[in-house]
This record gives structure tokens, C-alpha cells and sequence, in this order.
């Protein structure tokens, strides 16, 4: 397939705000490719070169993506940079002045789509002295086969800002639809993703009427995390669940550690390698018994002097590139070991969790620095209770209460796991939200030139964004400033696409920072989108931000159908 009709897709998917139409127009397309051309148009369409946890990102700066486009379009640099200012697109600036292109040059060849994908993996690998120039020219030689939309597409890739909008589970319902016109196949596919975190292979054994059911667990290929429900009371629970495991819940970093053969990789929750930051959790791993193992736990930094567990926002700073001999020495990590899902060669996603629990304590047995998450197994509310009180009086977040017959539930919040969190007003938990736009400062503020956020949820069936809360509070000023610094960069002449909004920022921005936000209780409110009935909709009251939440990205947020259980809960939790 020629590159210049997948670019034909690109631009119908982009201009539809509806899921669904997405998922059909990527359908046609996928039916139309041939079978090898699907992983790389998968991958594409991700935004990606390869999977996202292999860290491979095509990475051309603007300021040699101009020069490209210079070189290609027979303009001077000035005049592209000029045609940038009033676009605010690159992509649309290559568009433009390729179409003014008065031919083709004679030696250019149209671009396929397998040589468009194998010039961005050439680009993504090149490193080191002289890497930007042969970047260029690459580039150069893909704009030069290139139709003036295809070249708006290459170059957005480049930078790393395509946004079709098109997301994971819209292209997991488009396979389903190539193959059968419809989504049965879904969860099948899903399955198979959480497992191994690449689309791109599912996709292609998917496409080729290959079994998803040999996807299984296997070392370096991260596992989509599972994730918790929630419950407002112990009663709840262990009505729920009966006799379980309630465990510790440590506010720290999440941390998937995978071994082979004396080799150790650590994935973070948004599934990228993280394995340098943390020399300490990779040698402690390397130093257990086994031959190949997956785990899971939380890690936190442990202060030995005053013998106390530092905040989660004091354990992050450990994410960082630099200074890490420092950072090891003033704040060495302890990893509570929560899962295990691979064991020697055997995947035991499907294991009972009590089995898969046996199996980590023997694994972690002899260690100091990987540990077992604290543990009690209860069918008492009373005793539940008691133990919650005592993980919040010690200064953790609350408890997460496990199915001690469950299997690992990759990629999905099920009620194999259940938190309850020291609560913040009458609400069961905390809400994690995306930045879409922010307020200048007035009064004592305006010092800073920022003075607030609006914030948004997500609404999964829809795939939209809804805006739940205006934040003002809860910023210290070095959170401003940093904020501000943040959300400049990221500034949109419009709102985001596939945001509803009744409130109109000052700016908006890209949705990409998440932020954890406390609230005294939900309540309904003609000024917000969540779950928007008639002029209705959600809303937090008294928001306050707790963190930013560099650890998740915005597919991770929580949903509109969580936030009305969260009110549902918070009512019962009243009438009680
Ligand atoms: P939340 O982020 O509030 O939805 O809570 C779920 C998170 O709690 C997981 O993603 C883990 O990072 C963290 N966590 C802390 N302790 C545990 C534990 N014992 N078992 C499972 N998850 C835990």
C-alpha cells in the first residue's frame, strides 16, 4: 500500500470526533493492507515506531524538521518558519508548501507504507555525532516521494505529534470489525494486548486468522497492570469477597520487574523502562533464586534515620535521570512486592492468586529489598477495619482487599481487587484527572501568570474528555510556577480535540499531564460535562490537587462511569 492512501485514512479518522467512525475507517483500512503492512500501520497509528515500552521514538527537533522541509519544498528556512507561525502546525506548514511545489522531483519514487515505517525505525536509531544531519536527510528523501497531506502526517510523526486521536481500544474494535464487521472479537484481542503489550503483533496474528490464545505472559514484554475497584465500606467487601487477603497499600511508585537469564528490566505503570533509575531494586532482583521471573510491587524510599517511609511525592524525585549514586545513597527504596504472574518458564497469569502469593513469598525469601507487601487474610469487617485504621495511623494510603482465588487481571479493574482509602470529605477516593486548560492569576496571584486549572475525566464508551472540576487550590508556589513553566509549552490555539467543555479556560492545553485531585464530595452541576444529563453533569466540589502524576499517563485517568459509582457510594455511604 502507498503511503499516500493510509494518509487518506489518517485525515478521515482525523476529522471525526465519533469512536465508532474511527473504528470503521481504520477497519477499512486495515482490511485493505496486506498482511505484513499491518504492525507497522498499527504502530503508526499508536503514534509509535515499535511498542511503546521499547522507548523508540522517531525524535526529530522542529528546528531540523524545518530545514527538511526547506530542503524539500524549494523555500528558505525563514519562509518556512514564517508559514509555521501562522499554522502552528509543522505538519500543516509541510502541507502547505508542498502543494505550492511546482513539480515532483523527477528521481523521487512514491513512498510505501513498509519504507515509510522502516525510515522512522532508521531515524529512531540513530545516535550520537552527525545523527541529526542523516535524521534530515532521511526525512528529506520521505518528503521528497511525498504527496503534500502524506508529508503532513511523516512530518507530525517526526516531532512525535500525530494525533489522529484514534486510541487503543478504538483500534482493537477496528480489527474486530476488518475481520467480522462487528466488535465480537474484542475481548479476545484485548486479552492478548494486556498480556504483551503490542498491538502491532496482536494485530498482525490477529489479521492473519492466527490463535490470540498463545499469547501469553513472557519476560520483557510488560504486562498491562491490573487495577483496583473500589468499595465505600469493610462490610462491602467482605460481603463481596468473603475470606480474602487485605493488604498494605503503599503510596509509592508501581514497578514491574522482569528477569531472564541474569538480565533485569524494571517497566513503570505506564509501561516504560525504567531499570537505570533504580540500580539497587535491579541488583536485588538479580540476586534472587529463580532463572525468569515477572513481579509486581510498589516501591517506596525508606528514611533510616527517623525509621519512616517517605511520601510518594518524596519517592518520585527517585524517577530521574541524573544524580541517581546520590539519590540510591539519601533515598534507598524498598519494593513491596505485591504479584507475581511468571515464574521459571510458566505463566501464572491464570494461577489462583493464593498460589501465585506462596510462589512470591519463597521467590522474595532472603531478601531486604524486595519484600512482600504486609498481609492478613480476614473474613471479618471488624477486623478489616482494625487493620485499615492501623495502615492509615502508620501513614499509608488505606488497604487493598484481594480474591484469593482470582487470577492476574492484566489491563482492567475488576473486583479482584478492592481499595479503601483513608477518605478526603465523604468521598471513597481520590480522582485522577487530566490538565486541559488553565486560568491567569488575579489578585495575590498575579505575580504568577497562573491561577488555576480545569481538569477532565474520561468517559470510555464515548472516548471523550469531560471536564469535572475547576482547581485553584492545593498549589504551593514552587508547584505554580512549575505548572505554569509545564502548561506553556503545551498550549493549544483551540480546545482539545475530543474534549467536551462548557467553561472556557484562558488557555487550553494538550491533555497530557495527569493530576490526583481530593475533593470534599461530588456533587451535580450545570458547569461541568461529566456524565452530562440534560444540562446536568458532575462535578467536584472544593477540589485541591495532591499530585502530579508523572507516573500516569491519560489513557490511566479515571472514568465518567467511576465517577458516578464514586457518587452512588458516597449516597450509600450517607444513608449508612
Ligand atoms: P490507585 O492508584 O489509587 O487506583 O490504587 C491502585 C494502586 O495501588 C496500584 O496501581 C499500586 O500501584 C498501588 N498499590 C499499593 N500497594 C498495593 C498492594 N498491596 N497491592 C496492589 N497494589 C498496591
Amino acid at each position: 500500500m502507498l503511503f499516500s492512501e493510509a494518509a487518506d485514512f489518517f485525515s478521515r479518522i482525523e476529522a471525526t470526533s465519533s469512536r465508532l467512525e474511527m473504528s470503521a475507517i481504520a477497519a477499512e483500512l486495515l482490511k485493505k493492507c496486506e498482511k505484513e503492512e499491518v504492525k507497522p500501520l498499527v504502530y503508526i497509528m499508536e503514534g509509535n515506531v515499535a511498542p511503546a515500552h521499547e522507548g523508540l521514538d522517531a525524535g526529530i527537533g522542529e528546528k531540523f524538521a524545518i530545514r527538511a522541509i526547506a530542503q524539500v519544498s524549494g523555500r528558505g528556512e525563514k519562509q518556512v518558519e514564517a508559514d509555521f507561525k501562522k499554522s502552528g502546525d509543522l505538519g500543516t506548514t509541510a502541507e502547505n508548501l508542498l502543494k505550492k511545489r511546482a513539480q515532483l522531483s523527477l528521481a523521487s519514487t512514491p513512498n510505501s507504507v513498509l519504507k515509510v515505517h522502516s525510515s522512522f525505525m532508521k531515524i529512531s536509531r540513530l545516535s550520537g555525532a552527525g545523527s541529526q544531519e542523516a535524521k534530515i536527510l532521511l526525512l528529506s528523501e520521505l518528503l521528497n516521494g511525498a504527496s503534500p497531506l502524506e508529508a503532513k502526517y511523516i512530518v507530525r510523526f517526526c516531532l512525535g505529534k500525530l494525533r489522529l486521536g484514534i486510541g487503543d481500544p478504538s483500534i482493537i474494535d477496528a480489527l474486530s470489525m476488518a475481520r467480522h464487521g462487528d466488535k465480537r472479537d474484542r475481548e479476545a484481542i484485548e486479552r492478548a494486548f494486556n498480556l504483551c503489550s503490542d498491538l502491532g503483533e496482536v494485530a498482525q496474528d490477529y489479521m492473519a486468522g492466527k490463535d490470540l490464545s498463545r499469547f501469553s505472559a513472557r519476560p520483557f514484554s510488560p504486562i498491562r497492570p491490573a487495577l483496583a475497584e473500589r468499595l465505600p465500606t469493610p462490610k462491602e467487601i467482605i460481603a463481596r469477597l468473603g475470606k480474602c487477603a487485605v493488604e498494605a497499600k503503599y503510596d509509592g511508585l508501581r514497578m514491574q520487574v522482569h528477569i531472564k537469564d541474569g538480565k533485569v528490566e524494571i517497566y513503570s505503570r505506564k509501561l516504560e523502562k525504567m531499570t537505570h533509575m533504580f540500580p539497587e531494586i535491579t541488583s536485588a532482583a538479580s540476586a534472587l533464586r529463580c532463572n525468569s521471573a515477572i513481579f509486581e510491587g510498589e516501591a517506596l524510599a525508606y528514611n533510616q534515620k527517623e525509621k519512616r517511609y517517605y511520601s510518594f511525592q518524596e519517592t518520585i524525585q527517585r524517577k530521574r535521570k541524573h544524580g541517581i549514586e546520590a539519590m540510591q545513597r539519601d533515598f534507598p527504596l524498598r519494593l513491596f512486592a505485591f504479584d507475581i504472574m511468571y515464574l521459571d518458564g510458566k505463566d501464572l497469569t491464570l494461577e489462583k492468586y493464593a498460589d501465585r502469593r506462596k510462589a512470591l513469598e519463597k521467590l522474595a525469601a532472603g531478601s531486604s529489598v524486595i519484600v512482600p507487601s504486609e498481609q492478613i487474610i480476614t473474613d471479618s469487617p471488624k477486623r478489616l477495619e482494625e487493620y485499615f485504621q492501623r495502615c492509615i495511623s502508620e501513614g499509608l494510603e488505606g488497604i487493598i482487599a484481594k480474591d484469593l482465588s482470582a487470577p492476574y487481571i492484566a489491563g482492567a479493574r475488576k473486583f479482584a481487587w478492592i481499595k479503601l482509602k483513608k477518605s478526603y470529605g465523604e468521598m471513597a477516593d481520590t480522582v485522577d484527572a487530566v490538565i486541559v486548560g488553565y486560568y491567569l492569576g488575579k489578585g495575590a496571584r498575579q505575580e504568577f501568570e497562573f491561577g488555576g486549572l480545569l481538569a477532565a475525566v474520561l468517559n470510555d464508551e464515548t472516548g471523550e474528555l469531560e471536564t469535572i472540576a475547576k482547581i485553584g487550590s492545593g498549589f504551593s508556589e514552587d508547584e505554580m510556577r512549575k505548572l505554569q513553566e509545564m502548561l506553556e509549552k503545551i498550549r493549544l490555539k483551540q480546545k482539545p480535540k475530543g474534549l467536551n467543555s462548557k467553561l472556557e479556560p484562558d488557555f487550553w492545553v494538550k491533555p497530557k499531564y495527569v493530576i490526583t485531585v481530593a475533593a470534599d464530595e461530588i456533587t451535580l452541576s450545570p458547569m461541568h460535562t461529566c456524565g452530562l444529563v440534560g444540562e446536568t453533569g458532575y462535578a467536584l466540589r472544593f477540589p485541591r490537587m495532591m499530585a502530579l502524576r508523572d507516573d500516569k499517563s491519560p489513557q490511566d485517568i479515571t472514568t465518567t462511569k467511576e465517577i458516578i459509582s464514586l457518587f452512588e457510594m458516597q449516597k450509600r455511604k450517607a444513608a449508612s
